[in-house]
Protein backbone atom coordinates (compact mmCIF):
# COMPACT_ATOMS: atom_id res chain seq x y z
CA UNK A 1 0.00 0.00 0.00
CA UNK A 2 1.18 3.43 -0.66
CA UNK A 3 0.88 6.95 1.23
CA UNK A 4 -2.08 7.44 -0.74
CA UNK A 5 -4.05 4.72 0.05
CA UNK A 6 -7.75 5.17 1.57
CA UNK A 7 -8.67 5.12 4.94
CA UNK A 8 -11.04 1.82 3.54
CA UNK A 9 -7.55 0.37 1.98
CA UNK A 10 -5.71 0.97 5.14
CA UNK A 11 -8.12 -0.70 7.48
CA UNK A 12 -8.77 -4.14 5.36
CA UNK A 13 -4.83 -4.26 5.26
CA UNK A 14 -5.97 -4.93 9.10
CA UNK A 15 -8.26 -6.97 8.48
CA UNK A 16 -8.20 -10.53 10.67
CA UNK A 17 -6.35 -13.31 8.53
CA UNK A 18 -6.88 -17.23 9.26
CA UNK A 19 -6.09 -19.04 12.14
CA UNK A 20 -2.73 -20.56 12.64
CA UNK A 21 -2.13 -24.34 13.00
CA UNK A 22 0.69 -26.41 13.68
CA UNK A 23 2.52 -28.09 10.56
CA UNK A 24 3.43 -31.93 11.97
CA UNK A 25 4.94 -34.60 9.89
CA UNK A 26 3.52 -32.92 7.23
CA UNK A 27 -0.16 -32.40 7.98
CA UNK A 28 -1.57 -29.04 9.68
CA UNK A 29 -3.08 -29.66 12.38
CA UNK A 30 -4.62 -28.57 15.89
CA UNK A 31 -3.21 -28.34 19.45
CA UNK A 32 -4.28 -32.40 21.26
CA UNK A 33 -5.84 -30.13 23.45
CA UNK A 34 -6.99 -27.68 21.52
CA UNK A 35 -4.97 -24.83 23.61
CA UNK A 36 -4.37 -21.57 21.28
CA UNK A 37 -3.44 -18.13 22.36
CA UNK A 38 -4.19 -14.70 20.77
CA UNK A 39 -2.42 -13.13 18.72
CA UNK A 40 -2.29 -9.13 18.03
CA UNK A 41 -1.31 -6.36 15.84
CA UNK A 42 1.22 -4.31 17.48
CA UNK A 43 -0.14 -0.99 15.19
CA UNK A 44 -4.00 -1.22 16.66
CA UNK A 45 -3.34 -3.43 19.78
CA UNK A 46 -6.54 -5.83 18.17
CA UNK A 47 -6.76 -9.57 17.40
CA UNK A 48 -5.43 -10.73 14.55
CA UNK A 49 -6.22 -14.77 15.28
CA UNK A 50 -5.53 -17.49 17.06
CA UNK A 51 -2.69 -19.49 17.18
CA UNK A 52 -2.61 -23.06 17.98
CA UNK A 53 -0.49 -24.28 21.23
CA UNK A 54 2.09 -26.53 21.23
CA UNK A 55 3.07 -28.23 24.42
CA UNK A 56 4.80 -31.29 25.41
CA UNK A 57 2.74 -33.99 23.37
CA UNK A 58 2.56 -31.45 20.51
CA UNK A 59 6.23 -31.45 20.60
CA UNK A 60 6.93 -34.78 21.47
CA UNK A 61 5.21 -35.93 18.06
CA UNK A 62 7.24 -33.36 15.41
CA UNK A 63 10.28 -34.78 17.25
CA UNK A 64 9.42 -38.20 16.25
CA UNK A 65 8.41 -37.54 12.85
CA UNK A 66 11.35 -35.91 12.33
CA UNK A 67 13.60 -38.70 13.72
CA UNK A 68 11.88 -40.69 11.62
CA UNK A 69 11.86 -38.97 8.64
CA UNK A 70 15.47 -38.14 9.27
CA UNK A 71 16.52 -41.85 9.90
CA UNK A 72 13.89 -43.97 7.41
CA UNK A 73 12.19 -41.17 5.57
CA UNK A 74 13.98 -40.41 2.19
CA UNK A 75 15.65 -37.55 3.68
CA UNK A 76 18.77 -38.97 5.26
CA UNK A 77 19.33 -40.89 1.89
CA UNK A 78 18.84 -38.33 -0.44
CA UNK A 79 21.02 -37.72 -3.43
CA UNK A 80 22.35 -34.28 -2.68
CA UNK A 81 21.67 -32.96 -5.79
CA UNK A 82 17.32 -34.18 -4.87
CA UNK A 83 17.70 -32.66 -1.94
CA UNK A 84 18.83 -29.16 -2.98
CA UNK A 85 15.85 -29.19 -5.65
CA UNK A 86 13.29 -29.10 -3.11
CA UNK A 87 15.90 -25.90 -1.33
CA UNK A 88 15.84 -23.68 -4.30
CA UNK A 89 12.13 -24.72 -4.80
CA UNK A 90 11.60 -23.22 -1.66
CA UNK A 91 13.53 -19.88 -2.16
CA UNK A 92 11.94 -20.07 -5.77
CA UNK A 93 7.98 -20.00 -3.81
CA UNK A 94 9.70 -17.78 -1.25
CA UNK A 95 10.72 -15.54 -4.31
CA UNK A 96 7.09 -15.48 -5.65
CA UNK A 97 5.21 -14.67 -2.27
CA UNK A 98 7.31 -11.87 -1.30
CA UNK A 99 4.45 -9.37 -1.14
CA UNK A 100 2.64 -11.77 0.80
CA UNK A 101 4.96 -12.98 3.16
CA UNK A 102 5.76 -8.99 4.06
CA UNK A 103 2.10 -8.16 4.47
CA UNK A 104 1.79 -11.18 7.14
CA UNK A 105 4.97 -10.17 8.54
CA UNK A 106 4.34 -6.14 9.18
CA UNK A 107 1.05 -6.99 10.20
CA UNK A 108 2.22 -9.50 12.75
CA UNK A 109 5.77 -7.53 14.02
CA UNK A 110 4.77 -3.70 12.96
CA UNK A 111 7.52 -3.64 11.09
CA UNK A 112 7.83 -0.99 8.71
CA UNK A 113 6.22 -2.97 4.86
CA UNK A 114 9.31 -1.63 2.87
CA UNK A 115 11.80 -3.69 5.43
CA UNK A 116 10.13 -6.77 5.45
CA UNK A 117 10.02 -6.90 1.03
CA UNK A 118 13.68 -6.83 1.45
CA UNK A 119 13.94 -8.89 4.62
CA UNK A 120 11.66 -11.62 2.36
CA UNK A 121 14.04 -11.52 -0.72
CA UNK A 122 17.13 -11.94 1.88
CA UNK A 123 15.40 -14.95 2.88
CA UNK A 124 14.61 -16.59 -0.58
CA UNK A 125 18.53 -16.00 -0.77
CA UNK A 126 19.37 -17.74 2.39
CA UNK A 127 17.97 -21.03 0.73
CA UNK A 128 19.71 -20.80 -2.83
CA UNK A 129 23.07 -19.83 -0.95
CA UNK A 130 22.99 -22.73 1.60
CA UNK A 131 21.92 -24.89 -1.64
CA UNK A 132 24.82 -23.70 -3.62
CA UNK A 133 27.47 -23.32 -0.35
CA UNK A 134 26.59 -27.39 0.46
CA UNK A 135 27.27 -28.14 -2.91
CA UNK A 136 30.55 -26.83 -3.71
CA UNK A 137 32.06 -25.93 -0.38
CA UNK A 138 30.76 -29.49 2.42
CA UNK A 139 34.03 -31.01 1.60
CA UNK A 140 36.17 -33.05 3.84
CA UNK A 141 39.89 -33.51 4.23
CA UNK A 142 41.92 -36.40 3.13
CA UNK A 143 45.75 -37.06 4.45
CA UNK A 144 47.73 -39.91 3.65
CA UNK A 145 50.23 -41.32 5.68
CA UNK A 146 53.22 -42.53 3.81
CA UNK A 147 51.93 -45.90 1.81
CA UNK A 148 49.97 -46.96 4.54
CA UNK A 149 46.92 -45.43 5.45
CA UNK A 150 44.43 -42.31 3.94
CA UNK A 151 42.69 -40.87 6.53
CA UNK A 152 39.83 -38.84 5.69
CA UNK A 153 36.90 -36.83 6.85
CA UNK A 154 33.20 -36.61 5.96
CA UNK A 155 30.38 -33.86 7.35
CA UNK A 156 27.38 -35.97 8.09
CA UNK A 157 24.21 -34.29 9.31
CA UNK A 158 23.27 -34.29 12.77
CA UNK A 159 19.69 -35.78 12.94
CA UNK A 160 16.95 -33.65 14.26
CA UNK A 161 17.72 -30.27 14.98
CA UNK A 162 15.76 -27.42 17.31
CA UNK A 163 15.49 -23.54 15.85
CA UNK A 164 14.53 -21.53 18.48
CA UNK A 165 13.84 -17.93 17.22
CA UNK A 166 12.62 -14.37 18.41
CA UNK A 167 10.13 -11.84 16.60
CA UNK A 168 12.47 -9.02 15.48
CA UNK A 169 13.04 -9.95 12.16
CA UNK A 170 11.11 -13.44 12.41
CA UNK A 171 10.92 -14.68 8.45
CA UNK A 172 14.41 -13.65 7.50
CA UNK A 173 16.10 -15.29 10.99
CA UNK A 174 13.86 -18.78 10.57
CA UNK A 175 15.18 -18.97 7.11
CA UNK A 176 19.03 -18.43 8.26
CA UNK A 177 18.80 -21.62 10.44
CA UNK A 178 16.32 -23.48 8.27
CA UNK A 179 17.91 -23.02 5.23
CA UNK A 180 21.52 -24.43 6.35
CA UNK A 181 19.96 -27.22 8.92
CA UNK A 182 18.09 -28.50 5.88
CA UNK A 183 20.77 -28.35 3.02
CA UNK A 184 22.89 -30.20 5.40
CA UNK A 185 20.70 -32.82 5.57
CA UNK A 186 19.17 -32.49 9.21
CA UNK A 187 15.29 -32.80 10.03
CA UNK A 188 13.65 -29.31 11.81
CA UNK A 189 11.67 -28.17 14.27
CA UNK A 190 10.88 -24.92 14.71
CA UNK A 191 9.54 -22.83 17.64
CA UNK A 192 9.27 -19.47 16.65
CA UNK A 193 8.85 -16.90 18.95
CA UNK A 194 5.08 -16.31 20.31
CA UNK A 195 4.71 -12.87 19.23
CA UNK A 196 5.54 -13.36 15.50
CA UNK A 197 3.92 -16.85 13.96
CA UNK A 198 2.47 -15.71 11.18
CA UNK A 199 5.43 -15.98 9.03
CA UNK A 200 6.44 -19.19 10.25
CA UNK A 201 3.01 -20.70 9.36
CA UNK A 202 4.03 -19.37 6.02
CA UNK A 203 7.20 -20.78 5.68
CA UNK A 204 5.35 -24.09 6.42
CA UNK A 205 3.03 -23.59 3.43
CA UNK A 206 5.87 -22.85 1.43
CA UNK A 207 7.95 -26.02 2.31
CA UNK A 208 4.56 -27.94 2.21
CA UNK A 209 3.94 -26.39 -1.24
CA UNK A 210 7.63 -27.25 -2.44
CA UNK A 211 6.72 -30.96 -1.40
CA UNK A 212 9.68 -31.32 0.86
CA UNK A 213 8.65 -34.88 2.25
CA UNK A 214 6.09 -35.47 5.59
CA UNK A 215 8.24 -34.96 8.86
CA UNK A 216 11.79 -33.03 7.57
CA UNK A 217 10.02 -29.46 8.73
CA UNK A 218 7.93 -28.87 11.49
CA UNK A 219 6.37 -25.85 13.02
CA UNK A 220 5.76 -26.28 16.58
CA UNK A 221 4.11 -22.98 17.59
CA UNK A 222 3.72 -22.46 21.77
CA UNK A 223 5.61 -20.67 24.49
CA UNK A 224 9.18 -20.89 26.04
CA UNK A 225 8.88 -22.87 28.65
CA UNK A 226 6.42 -25.25 27.66
CA UNK A 227 6.96 -25.55 23.65
CA UNK A 228 10.84 -24.57 23.81
CA UNK A 229 11.71 -26.37 26.98
CA UNK A 230 10.15 -29.81 25.97
CA UNK A 231 12.34 -29.34 22.42
CA UNK A 232 15.79 -28.08 24.13
CA UNK A 233 15.24 -30.95 27.03
CA UNK A 234 14.28 -34.18 24.26
CA UNK A 235 17.00 -36.61 23.65
CA UNK A 236 16.07 -37.10 20.90
CA UNK A 237 16.99 -34.05 19.71
CA UNK A 238 20.71 -33.50 18.81
CA UNK A 239 21.41 -29.85 18.66
CA UNK A 240 19.57 -26.21 19.61
CA UNK A 241 20.12 -23.10 17.41
CA UNK A 242 18.85 -20.11 18.97
CA UNK A 243 18.58 -16.64 18.91
CA UNK A 244 16.88 -14.00 21.35
CA UNK A 245 17.87 -12.77 24.48
CA UNK A 246 21.03 -13.48 26.70
CA UNK A 247 18.59 -14.81 29.71
CA UNK A 248 16.98 -16.79 27.41
CA UNK A 249 19.95 -18.49 26.43
CA UNK A 250 22.00 -18.74 29.56
CA UNK A 251 18.60 -20.98 30.52
CA UNK A 252 18.29 -22.63 27.13
CA UNK A 253 22.25 -23.88 27.72
CA UNK A 254 21.78 -25.16 31.35
CA UNK A 255 18.22 -27.26 30.20
CA UNK A 256 19.99 -28.97 27.24
CA UNK A 257 22.78 -30.07 29.84
CA UNK A 258 21.66 -33.13 30.52
CA UNK A 259 21.26 -34.34 26.88
CA UNK A 260 24.75 -32.85 26.11
CA UNK A 261 23.65 -30.96 23.26
CA UNK A 262 25.24 -28.79 20.92
CA UNK A 263 23.81 -24.93 21.28
CA UNK A 264 24.56 -22.18 18.72
CA UNK A 265 24.27 -18.48 20.89
CA UNK A 266 23.02 -15.60 18.98
CA UNK A 267 22.20 -13.24 21.85
CA UNK A 268 21.60 -9.89 22.77
CA UNK A 269 23.69 -6.29 21.93
CA UNK A 270 24.69 -2.90 22.92
CA UNK A 271 27.03 -1.74 19.84
CA UNK A 272 28.66 1.28 19.85
CA UNK A 273 29.01 3.12 16.78
CA UNK A 274 32.04 5.70 17.28
CA UNK A 275 32.29 8.71 15.03
CA UNK A 276 36.14 10.76 14.71
CA UNK A 277 36.08 14.65 13.91
CA UNK A 278 37.84 13.38 10.98
CA UNK A 279 34.35 10.71 9.34
CA UNK A 280 32.82 12.00 6.69
CA UNK A 281 29.83 13.16 8.96
CA UNK A 282 26.83 12.99 6.39
CA UNK A 283 27.29 9.78 5.63
CA UNK A 284 28.09 8.48 9.23
CA UNK A 285 24.61 10.52 10.46
CA UNK A 286 22.89 8.72 7.69
CA UNK A 287 24.62 5.38 9.40
CA UNK A 288 23.50 6.58 12.69
CA UNK A 289 20.07 7.30 12.36
CA UNK A 290 19.46 3.86 10.10
CA UNK A 291 21.13 1.78 11.92
CA UNK A 292 18.89 2.64 15.33
CA UNK A 293 15.85 3.29 13.73
CA UNK A 294 15.19 0.93 10.80
CA UNK A 295 13.69 -2.42 12.41
CA UNK A 296 11.86 0.23 14.76
CA UNK A 297 14.93 0.18 16.85
CA UNK A 298 14.21 -3.76 17.52
CA UNK A 299 17.70 -5.16 16.07
CA UNK A 300 20.29 -6.92 17.62
CA UNK A 301 22.95 -4.94 16.06
CA UNK A 302 21.27 -2.15 16.60
CA UNK A 303 24.16 1.15 17.22
CA UNK A 304 22.13 1.84 20.21
CA UNK A 305 25.09 3.83 21.61
CA UNK A 306 26.61 7.15 19.72
CA UNK A 307 29.74 8.15 20.66
CA UNK A 308 30.60 11.49 19.28
CA UNK A 309 34.18 12.93 19.03
CA UNK A 310 34.12 16.37 21.50
CA UNK A 311 35.09 18.44 18.05
CA UNK A 312 32.09 17.32 16.10
CA UNK A 313 29.71 16.53 18.68
CA UNK A 314 26.99 19.58 18.74
CA UNK A 315 27.37 20.11 14.72
CA UNK A 316 26.49 16.29 14.40
CA UNK A 317 23.65 16.52 17.62
CA UNK A 318 21.72 19.09 15.31
CA UNK A 319 21.62 17.30 12.50
CA UNK A 320 20.32 14.34 14.62
CA UNK A 321 17.83 16.19 16.36
CA UNK A 322 16.81 17.27 12.51
CA UNK A 323 16.30 14.23 11.33
CA UNK A 324 14.80 12.76 14.01
CA UNK A 325 11.67 15.10 13.94
CA UNK A 326 11.34 13.79 10.15
CA UNK A 327 11.58 10.65 10.82
CA UNK A 328 8.03 9.18 9.10
CA UNK A 329 6.03 7.23 11.72
CA UNK A 330 3.32 5.29 10.60
CA UNK A 331 1.09 2.59 9.53
CA UNK A 332 3.44 -0.34 9.33
CA UNK A 333 1.62 -1.03 5.94
CA UNK A 334 1.94 2.34 4.25
CA UNK A 335 5.22 1.76 1.95
CA UNK A 336 6.39 5.44 3.34
CA UNK A 337 6.39 4.63 6.49
CA UNK A 338 10.14 4.55 8.24
CA UNK A 339 9.12 3.71 11.93
CA UNK A 340 6.22 1.53 12.91
CA UNK A 341 4.82 0.56 16.48
CA UNK A 342 7.18 -2.01 19.09
CA UNK A 343 5.68 -5.45 18.81
CA UNK A 344 3.57 -5.41 21.58
CA UNK A 345 2.13 -3.60 24.66
CA UNK A 346 4.70 -4.95 27.63
CA UNK A 347 7.96 -4.36 25.11
CA UNK A 348 6.65 -1.00 24.65
CA UNK A 349 6.39 -0.11 28.34
CA UNK A 350 9.32 -1.82 28.82
CA UNK A 351 11.03 0.83 26.25
CA UNK A 352 8.94 3.79 27.54
CA UNK A 353 10.50 2.90 31.45
CA UNK A 354 14.08 3.16 30.14
CA UNK A 355 13.21 6.77 28.60
CA UNK A 356 11.91 7.65 31.96
CA UNK A 357 15.17 6.10 33.78
CA UNK A 358 17.39 8.31 31.09
CA UNK A 359 15.68 11.13 32.32
CA UNK A 360 16.44 10.60 35.69
CA UNK A 361 19.70 9.56 35.55
CA UNK A 362 20.03 13.16 33.90
CA UNK A 363 20.12 12.70 30.39
CA UNK A 364 18.22 15.43 27.95
CA UNK A 365 15.75 13.69 26.51
CA UNK A 366 15.05 14.70 22.30
CA UNK A 367 11.95 12.44 20.72
CA UNK A 368 10.16 12.90 17.53
CA UNK A 369 6.12 13.22 17.86
CA UNK A 370 3.75 10.21 17.11
CA UNK A 371 0.87 11.56 15.98
CA UNK A 372 -2.50 11.24 17.45
CA UNK A 373 -4.29 9.02 15.39
CA UNK A 374 -1.77 6.07 16.13
CA UNK A 375 -2.12 6.34 19.74
CA UNK A 376 -3.88 3.10 19.30
CA UNK A 377 -0.53 1.39 18.45
CA UNK A 378 2.68 0.53 20.35
CA UNK A 379 4.50 3.58 19.05
CA UNK A 380 7.67 5.08 20.73
CA UNK A 381 8.83 7.85 19.60
CA UNK A 382 12.42 7.96 17.76
CA UNK A 383 14.26 9.01 21.09
CA UNK A 384 17.97 10.56 21.42
CA UNK A 385 19.15 10.69 24.84
CA UNK A 386 21.93 13.36 25.15
CA UNK A 387 24.44 13.43 27.54
CA UNK A 388 24.49 10.12 28.18
CA UNK A 389 27.23 8.22 30.51
CA UNK A 390 28.52 5.10 29.28
CA UNK A 391 28.34 3.55 32.93
CA UNK A 392 24.55 4.52 33.32
CA UNK A 393 21.86 2.06 32.71
CA UNK A 394 20.49 2.77 29.51
CA UNK A 395 23.94 2.52 28.34
CA UNK A 396 24.61 -0.85 29.64
CA UNK A 397 21.31 -2.28 29.24
CA UNK A 398 20.04 -3.49 25.56
CA UNK A 399 16.73 -1.27 25.58
CA UNK A 400 15.67 -2.44 22.07
CA UNK A 401 13.79 -0.40 20.76
CA UNK A 402 14.24 3.33 18.66
CA UNK A 403 16.38 5.15 21.34
CA UNK A 404 20.12 6.15 21.01
CA UNK A 405 22.41 7.56 23.63
CA UNK A 406 24.87 9.90 22.47
CA UNK A 407 28.04 9.96 24.47
CA UNK A 408 30.64 12.62 24.09
CA UNK A 409 34.62 11.36 23.75
CA UNK A 410 37.76 12.83 23.31
CA UNK A 411 40.55 10.65 22.64
CA UNK A 412 40.59 7.05 20.77
CA UNK A 413 42.03 5.42 24.21
CA UNK A 414 39.25 6.67 26.07
CA UNK A 415 36.53 5.89 23.59
CA UNK A 416 37.70 2.04 23.11
CA UNK A 417 37.47 1.87 27.03
CA UNK A 418 34.24 2.83 26.85
CA UNK A 419 33.01 1.07 23.69
CA UNK A 420 34.47 -2.29 25.44
CA UNK A 421 33.13 -1.50 28.96
CA UNK A 422 29.71 -3.29 28.29
CA UNK A 423 28.74 -6.83 29.03
CA UNK A 424 27.70 -7.34 25.30
CA UNK A 425 30.16 -7.73 21.97
CA UNK A 426 27.67 -8.56 19.23
CA UNK A 427 28.58 -5.64 16.39
CA UNK A 428 30.04 -2.49 16.27
CA UNK A 429 30.68 0.46 13.64
CA UNK A 430 33.92 2.91 13.24
CA UNK A 431 33.14 6.08 11.53
CA UNK A 432 36.85 7.74 10.45
CA UNK A 433 38.89 8.89 7.22
CA UNK A 434 42.15 7.92 9.20
CA UNK A 435 43.11 4.17 7.59
CA UNK A 436 45.00 3.67 10.66
CA UNK A 437 43.29 4.41 13.27
CA UNK A 438 40.34 2.63 11.28
CA UNK A 439 41.72 -0.56 11.55
CA UNK A 440 43.58 0.05 15.01
CA UNK A 441 40.16 0.86 16.72
CA UNK A 442 38.17 -1.58 14.85
CA UNK A 443 40.57 -4.39 16.34
CA UNK A 444 40.51 -3.25 19.59
CA UNK A 445 36.74 -2.88 19.90
CA UNK A 446 35.46 -6.44 21.61
CA UNK A 447 33.02 -7.43 19.13
CA UNK A 448 32.01 -10.10 16.79
CA UNK A 449 31.43 -7.87 13.90
CA UNK A 450 32.85 -4.69 13.01
CA UNK A 451 32.16 -2.48 10.37
CA UNK A 452 34.56 0.47 9.20
CA UNK A 453 32.70 3.33 7.33
CA UNK A 454 30.04 1.63 6.35
CA UNK A 455 26.25 0.25 8.04
CA UNK A 456 25.03 -3.02 8.46
CA UNK A 457 25.50 -5.04 5.21
CA UNK A 458 26.51 -8.35 5.12
CA UNK A 459 27.94 -10.84 2.89
CA UNK A 460 26.56 -14.04 3.17
CA UNK A 461 29.33 -16.11 3.13
CA UNK A 462 31.04 -14.19 6.23
CA UNK A 463 30.34 -15.05 10.07
CA UNK A 464 27.83 -13.72 11.78
CA UNK A 465 28.04 -13.64 15.61
CA UNK A 466 28.89 -12.20 19.06
CA UNK A 467 31.80 -12.52 21.93
CA UNK A 468 30.77 -11.72 25.49
CA UNK A 469 27.30 -12.11 26.39
CA UNK A 470 26.32 -11.23 22.80
CA UNK A 471 26.72 -15.50 21.65
CA UNK A 472 28.53 -18.43 21.36
CA UNK A 473 29.57 -19.90 17.97
CA UNK A 474 28.77 -18.44 14.57
CA UNK A 475 26.26 -18.80 12.21
CA UNK A 476 26.30 -17.63 8.49
CA UNK A 477 28.81 -19.03 5.60
CA UNK A 478 30.37 -22.05 5.81
CA UNK A 479 30.33 -21.92 9.65
CA UNK A 480 26.75 -22.57 10.22
CA UNK A 481 27.63 -25.85 7.85
CA UNK A 482 31.22 -26.24 9.15
CA UNK A 483 31.13 -25.95 12.36
CA UNK A 484 27.24 -26.46 13.72
CA UNK A 485 24.66 -28.28 11.26
CA UNK A 486 27.23 -31.15 10.21
CA UNK A 487 29.68 -33.26 12.57
CA UNK A 488 32.92 -34.59 10.88
CA UNK A 489 33.41 -37.76 11.30
CA UNK A 490 37.38 -39.28 10.29
CA UNK A 491 37.57 -42.77 8.66
CA UNK A 492 41.06 -44.70 8.63
CA UNK A 493 41.45 -46.72 5.41
CA UNK A 494 44.68 -49.36 5.42
CA UNK A 495 46.28 -49.38 2.12
CA UNK A 496 49.06 -51.64 3.36
CA UNK A 497 49.57 -54.39 5.64
CA UNK A 498 50.98 -52.06 8.43
CA UNK A 499 52.24 -53.59 11.77
CA UNK A 500 49.57 -54.57 13.99
CA UNK A 501 51.20 -55.49 17.56
CA UNK A 502 51.20 -59.43 18.37
CA UNK A 503 49.46 -59.55 21.84
CA UNK A 504 48.80 -62.91 23.19
CA UNK A 505 50.46 -65.26 19.73
P1 LIG B 1 13.44 -14.22 23.87
O1 LIG B 1 14.70 -14.76 24.45
O2 LIG B 1 12.43 -13.69 24.81
O3 LIG B 1 12.69 -15.33 23.01
C1 LIG B 1 13.30 -15.96 21.92
C2 LIG B 1 12.69 -17.34 21.72
O4 LIG B 1 13.02 -18.15 22.84
C3 LIG B 1 11.17 -17.35 21.62
O5 LIG B 1 10.79 -18.27 20.63
C4 LIG B 1 10.75 -17.84 22.99
O6 LIG B 1 9.48 -18.48 23.01
C5 LIG B 1 11.85 -18.82 23.30
N1 LIG B 1 12.05 -19.14 24.71
C6 LIG B 1 11.85 -18.33 25.78
N2 LIG B 1 12.13 -18.99 26.92
C7 LIG B 1 12.53 -20.24 26.57
C8 LIG B 1 12.94 -21.38 27.31
N3 LIG B 1 13.01 -21.39 28.63
N4 LIG B 1 13.28 -22.50 26.62
C9 LIG B 1 13.24 -22.52 25.26
N5 LIG B 1 12.82 -21.47 24.52
C10 LIG B 1 12.48 -20.33 25.17
O7 LIG B 1 13.89 -13.12 22.81
P2 LIG B 1 12.94 -12.12 22.01
O8 LIG B 1 12.42 -11.12 22.97
O9 LIG B 1 12.01 -12.91 21.16
O10 LIG B 1 14.00 -11.42 21.00
C11 LIG B 1 14.72 -10.28 21.29
C12 LIG B 1 16.14 -10.63 21.69
O11 LIG B 1 16.78 -11.37 20.63
C13 LIG B 1 17.03 -9.40 21.89
O12 LIG B 1 17.82 -9.60 23.04
C14 LIG B 1 17.91 -9.38 20.65
O13 LIG B 1 19.15 -8.72 20.79
C15 LIG B 1 18.09 -10.83 20.39
N6 LIG B 1 18.49 -11.08 19.00
C16 LIG B 1 19.78 -11.47 18.75
C17 LIG B 1 20.20 -11.65 17.43
C18 LIG B 1 21.60 -12.11 17.13
O14 LIG B 1 21.81 -12.59 16.02
N7 LIG B 1 22.54 -12.00 18.04
C19 LIG B 1 19.31 -11.44 16.38
C20 LIG B 1 18.00 -11.04 16.68
C21 LIG B 1 17.60 -10.86 18.00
Amino acid sequence: MNSQATDKQKEAAHTQVDDVKLYINGQFVDSKSGASFENKNPFTNKSINRIAEGREEEMNEAVKAAKQAFEQGPWGNMKMEERMKYIHRIADIIDEEIEDIAFLESLDTGLPISQTRKQSARAAENFHFYARMVQTKLHGESYPMDDEFINYTVHEPLGVVGLITPWNAPFMLETWKVAPALATGNTVILKPAELSPLTANKLAEIVHKAGVPAGVFNVVHGFGETAGGTLVAHPDVKAISFTGETTTGTIIIKNSADTLKKTSMELGGKSPLIVFDDADLDRALDAAIWGIFSFNGERCTSNSRVFLHKNIKDQFIEKLKKRVANIKIGDPMDSSTELGPLIETEHFNKVKKYIEIAQQEGCEIVQGVVPEELKAGNFVPPTLLLNAKNDMRVCQEEIFGPVMAVIEFETDEEVIQMANDVRYGLAGFVWTSDLKRAHRVAKAVEAGMLWINAQNVRDLRIPFGGTKDSGIGREGGHYAIFEFYTEPKVIHVAIGDHHIPQFGK
